[in-house]
């Protein structure tokens, strides 16, 4: 194990499981039609309980972001680039990842990216890296 986990639970196991068959997955409203990450049992713009998890692009841009430079685990090395990645999906959408493929100092708002996944027991972690990088 390189990171801490996090438990499956009812609402988040697609979002963690999807990276098995290669999709990002994230619940959407099926009455408005709404992203809604994190996943929550009731929308939060229409109160609809009619809600699950939906395949996105697994694409999108850096948002913002911050260089990790503290070594918080020994199994994670220093530096590495924490982002907020806004999907192509709705620009409401955004999801905080960590970049993988890429330099620190070559991070910058507004990089392309898309999903990759990191497989830790029976999580697969959603990371990001530079459209056109090699995972
Ligand atoms: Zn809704």
């Amino acid at each position: 194990m390189t990171v801490p986990l996090p438990s499956l639970g009812f609402e988040n196991t697609a979002f963690w499981t999807g990276g098995e068959r290669g999709e990002l997955l994230i619940h959407r409203c099926r009455d408005c039609t709404r992203w809604l990450h994190p996943a929550a049992p009731i929308c939060r713009y229409c109160y609809s309980r009619a809600i699950g998890p939906e395949k996105t692009r697994g694409s999108g841009t850096v948002y913002s972001y911050t260089i990790n430079r503290q070594p918080w685990l020994s199994t994670l090395p220093v530096p590495y680039a924490i982002a907020v990645i806004q999907l192509d999906e709705d620009p409401s959408l955004r999801l905080t990842t960590r970049l993988v493929d890429v330099a620190p100092d070559a991070v910058r708002i507004g990089l392309r990216v898309v999903v990759c996944f990191e497989q830790i027991e029976d999580v697969w972690l959603p990371l990001f890296a530079p459209e056109g990088a090699t995972a």
